[in-house]
């Protein structure tokens, strides 16, 4: 067992904007809280703005953040993989054999992929068409491709069905390739295979696309033939049900279920999701485990940093008021997402959220969205929003 500090013992698995935050507040909450945050890896690569580096207008290192501030805030952090959970004993084993007791834990691991759902496409075909949707090294790599991509060549991205991480990263991230591609390689194309009928805020990217990027990218919905079935890595094509198509530089968003640890802590159903108390995040399946962020099942909340963040204080107030035998608040969580559409141009959809009937249901008239015929300045001004909001979150979170 590792020295876990006096208290009551609370573990916190994945250190993402989930589980960071969470770890954070719950040992704001109630200092007599012992906090342990397991993370398997030394620095945390950020997701949000990573369509930046892949559009090349930030560096990686951008994104990077350590765990010291959230260790100067008093949270024990053990870095290494949670391996196993017990929930009867109520014990975490980690990969280098550490064991540590809970009174609770929180389940934060972000996404993984489903396998076999794309066929020839295994952990060897994403070193070539890397998804980059939950790992800092390939979103290098996509970028790398791209630099080393001939002018002429064919993106080929193909987006997942939902539910998935951040709905709109694909679209984004069409974007700012082709925002590349139109300065630096402008005979080249990108191509987006979608294996959905329709995206969400698909009318504002749609119209951005036609404004900056005339016939720069093609959309392929799913009654169109989009829905990826098989890929050959050494070919370098793409296969749907109606066509093949040849890429220069592929990224592959397979489907998506919650990180594989909460299966192995019982708290995923046969969704690959988690189903939790709305009020506290608890698990319907397990006791004393909670589940928050992308894992959690959590209603019309969208799949997002921002959620994550939302989803951990309104959890770590929950676990610190049981502890103490005090009554719980009502929540309200908000979320709010933005895409980079080019540098000086981004659209949003911000959201405020309520449990109604056991689910979070979109409260106050439903999801704020960017109005269509907003004018280039407003545009601009949600760019320098969307840096706020990183810079806003990442400070919070780990700073
Ligand atoms: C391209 C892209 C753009 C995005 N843009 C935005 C945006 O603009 N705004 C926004 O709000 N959201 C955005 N998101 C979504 C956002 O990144 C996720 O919703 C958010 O990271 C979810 O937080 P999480 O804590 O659930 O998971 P994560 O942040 O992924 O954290 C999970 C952590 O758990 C760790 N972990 C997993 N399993 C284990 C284990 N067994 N043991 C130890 N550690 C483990 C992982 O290493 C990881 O650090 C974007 C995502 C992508 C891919």
């Amino acid at each position: 067992m590792l020295a876990q500090g006096a208290g009551l013992p609370v573990v916190v698995i994945g250190g993402g904007f989930g589980g960071a935050s969470c770890a954070r507040a719950l040992r704001k909450a109630d200092p007599r809280i012992a906090v342990t945050l397991v993370e398997a890896n030394a620095t945390y690569t950020a997701l949000p703005h990573s369509n930046a580096v892949i559009g090349g207008l930030v560096e990686l290192s951008h994104q990077r953040f350590s765990y010291d501030r959230i260790k100067s805030a008093g949270v024990n952090v053990a870095l290494s993989a949670a391996t196993a959970v017990d929930p009867e004993k109520r014990v975490v084993t980690l990969a280098d054999g550490t064991k540590l007791n809970y009174e609770r834990l929180v389940v934060s691991p972000g996404i993984d992929f489903r396998s076999g759902a794309i066929q020839g496409y295994d952990r060897a075909a994403m070193d070539v068409m890397p998804p980059a949707y939950n790992d800092g090294a390939e979103v290098a790599l996509l970028r790398r491709q791209l630099e080393a991509m001939e002018d002429g060549g064919t993106v080929v991205i193909a987006s997942p069905v939902n539910p998935a991480r951040c709905p709109p990263a694909p679209y984004e991230r069409a974007s700012l390739i082709a925002h590349y591609l139109k300065t630096k390689k402008p005979k080249s194309k990108v191509i987006v295979l979608d294996a959905k009928e329709s995206f969400t805020m698909q009318k504002l990217f749609e119209a951005a696309w036609q404004e900056l990027y005339p016939g720069l990218i093609e959309w392929v919905g799913l009654s169109q033939g989009g829905a990826l079935t098989s890929i050959d890595v050494t070919a370098k094509t793409l296969a749907t049900d109606f066509d093949k198509y040849q890429a220069a530089v592929a990224n592959v968003i397979p489907p998506q279920q919650a990180g594989r640890v909460a299966e192995l802590a019982g708290v995923a159903d046969r969704t690959g999701w988690c189903p939790v108390d709305p009020v506290t995040f608890a698990s319907k399946l397990q006791p004393n485990i909670h589940v928050i962020g992308d894992a959690a099942i959590a209603g019309a909340m969208p799949r997002s940093a921002s959620a994550a963040h939302s989803q951990a204080r309104i959890c770590a107030a929950a676990i610190a008021a049981q502890l103490a035998g005090k009554p719980l608040a009502a929540p309200t969580l908000t979320s709010s997402c933005y895409s980079l559409i080019a540098p000086d141009y981004a659209i949003s959809q911000k959201g405020t959220y309520r449990p109604v009937d056991d689910q979070y249901t979109e409260a106050d008239g439903g999801a704020v969205i960017s109005a269509q015929d907003a004018p280039r300045e407003r545009r601009k001004a949600e760019a320098d929003e969307a840096n706020d909001w990183f810079r806003t979150i990442t400070g919070e979170v780990f700073g």
